[in-house]
């Protein structure tokens, strides 16, 4: 017997928002733990050799088809022994979700590039990248929060990587102290967290209301801003959350579509088939017809639900 229950209004939101043949397992994945994912960190060691630490070390993980330097976990009880192992501890790998994992991929930053993460802690997309860049180039990470910032710093010097440099900011102040300086920008926006619920935990979604999502909404108008501010002409955007509601996705996009005529959606191309097309129209609202390029991540046994845009600044 089930005995704590997700928000009502949470619940009712998601019934109008996902395909009604979807709606009952997805339901049902907010009741189930999630398998254990992670990666290899490239700057330590390659996947092969990562892939051979655990076996002898008495650990059984598959790698992900799709996603090259990716695993999973094969026994989900052996996720403590995962987090005692040495590859942990010494940061050869990182225990991350693979919809987390889709983020930095689609922005694809390559080597050399001026590169800022606007929302960077505890770091998981930040040292994907930096590990994608072959720690060549510059990267910048900002997170405001005391206590995580120090978190990011942590991971960053167990990894290894030497091209972060981090600040203890605002983004919201960033793209008028740093206006047309990156090649691409992330900002993995700070979110109601909706696709984080769990029953497990009902801490998770202790605090949800739709005002919640409206504050976070407000949040990320003016941290989108701030990172289009930052982005130089040419460059690109990738903008996540790790909720569903569409006022902190599409409508996020849409906002910034309006403000900036340079600013032109690309396809989001995911390798699986758990995802649905952006949404062009919620409640009231009509967003921009391109919206529909946007994706949502359907939760499954081992993805989180995401959302995920990709924006190109045109050269006007
Ligand atoms: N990208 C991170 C990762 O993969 O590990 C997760 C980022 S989390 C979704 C959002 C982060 O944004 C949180 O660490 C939060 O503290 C931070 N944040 C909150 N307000 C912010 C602001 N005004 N400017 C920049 N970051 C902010």
């Amino acid at each position: 017997m089930r005995e704590a229950k997700l928000p009502a209004g949470f619940t009712e939101r998601l019934r109008r928002l996902l395909p009604p043949e979807r709606y009952a397992d997805i339901e049902a994945s907010f009741h189930r733990p999630k398998s254990t994912t992670f990666r290899v960190n490239p700057l330590k060691t390659d996947a092969q050799a990562l892939h051979r630490e655990l076996e002898v070390a008495g650990l059984r993980v598959q790698p992900v088809e799709w996603l090259p330097g990716a695993f999973r976990l094969s026994d989900p009880a052996q996720r403590r022994a995962l987090t005692e192992s040495n590859a942990f501890y010494e940061g050869r790998l990182y225990i991350q979700n693979l919809s987390s994992m889709l983020a930095p991929w689609l922005l694809d930053p390559r080597s050399g590039e001026q590169i800022l993460d606007l929302a960077a802690a505890p770091g998981g997309k930040t040292l994907m990248m930096a590990g994608m860049m072959e720690d060549r180039g510059w990267l910048s990470a900002v997170e405001p929060v005391k206590e995580r910032f120090h978190r990011l710093r942590r991971n960053i010097e167990t990894a290894g990587a030497t091209i972060i440099h981090t600040y203890l900011k605002d983004g919201r102040g960033v793209g008028r102290a740093c206006p047309l300086m990156f090649d691409r920008v992330l900002l993995d926006a700070p979110c109601s967290s909706e696709a984080k619920f769990s029953t497990l935990r009902p801490e998770s979604y202790a605090y949800w209301s739709p005002r919640k999502v409206k504050e976070s909404q407000r949040l990320q108008k003016r941290l989108i801003l701030s990172a289009w501010e930052s982005l130089k002409p040419g460059g690109r955007l990738l903008y996540s959350t790790c909720s569903f509601a569409p006022e902190e996705n599409e409508a996020v996009v849409d906002f910034l579509l309006k403000k900036k005529p340079e600013a032109k959606l690309l396809p989001v191309n995911v390798p699986v088939p758990n995802h649905m097309e952006g949404l062009t129209a919620w409640e009231k609202k009509r967003f921009d017809p391109t919206l529909q390029l946007t994706r949502r991540i359907l939760p499954t046994e081992e993805m989180d639900g995401f959302f995920l845009a990709l924006l190109k600044k045109r050269s006007v």
